[in-house]
């Protein structure tokens, strides 16, 4: 018997060991679901109710994929507040700790000056509110070269609020995404049609259940 039942997947030790170290041991079931084909950089599209786990299901694979060795960012998490930004900057960190993963918030609220020296800064994983994160696009402060994820979350909030356009302004300055997954906690037309058209040949995962 696995002591971890996250070693059931290809993850690296250092990953496994922050999980435990978080008291992971079972996958949520959308995290039985997603983490597979997230490994193998599938599009994904996945809904499960809040608080099923959606944030380590994408972070998980982040933190496994991403390499240490690289200044520019690899992935680009969009949330759709600031309280959402830490805690999953917070959640990415503690999973990414073994391989010492840099992850960087973007928000605003505050002076654009000091964040652009933050990202001068090397970041692996960028998490962030799109108007920010489009001001810097549009300041050139954020590189996109390395960008190969792109993690919509919480896209029902995000639609919610009127991101949605950011959103898509964000998605044309990402010209080397290879990878775009979006996780919501409802799935209603208007984001099936966001992920119809900018996510290829989506995995659709859909857990009605409580847990
Ligand atoms: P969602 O984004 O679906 O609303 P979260 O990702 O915020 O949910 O997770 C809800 C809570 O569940 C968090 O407190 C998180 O630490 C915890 N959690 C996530 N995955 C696991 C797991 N595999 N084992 C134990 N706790 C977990
Ligand atoms: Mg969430």
């Amino acid at each position: 018997m696995k002591q971890n039942k996250f070693e059931e997947y290809q993850l690296s030790n250092e990953i496994i060991e922050a999980l435990t170290m978080l008291g992971y041991t079972t996958p949520t079931q959308i995290q039985e679901r997603v983490i597979p084909y997230a490994l193998e950089n599938k599009d994904i599209v996945a809904k499960s109710k809040t608080g099923s786990g959606k944030t380590a299901a994408f972070a998980i694979p982040l933190c496994e994929m991403v390499v240490w060795d690289e200044k520019l960012a690899q992935a680009l998490v969009l949330e759709p507040t600031r309280e959402l930004t830490n805690q999953v900057k917070e959640e990415i960190f503690n999973i990414g700790r073994k391989k010492r993963l840099k992850v960087c918030a973007i928000f605003g609220g505050f002076p654009i000056d000091k964040q652009v020296i933050t990202l001068k800064q090397k970041a692996n994983i960028l998490v962030g509110t799109p108007g920010r994160v489009l001001d810097h696009l549009r300041r050139g402060t954020l590189k996109t070269d390395k960008i190969k994820y792109l993690i919509i979350d919480e896209a029902d909030l995000m639609m919610d609020m009127g991101f949605i356009d950011d959103v898509k302004q964000i998605i044309s300055y990402l010209n080397n995404r290879q990878v775009t997954m979006l996780f919501s906690a409802t799935m209603g037309e208007n984001i099936k049609n966001l992920a119809d058209h900018y996510l290829t040949n989506p995995i659709e995962i859909m857990i009605e259940s409580n847990t």
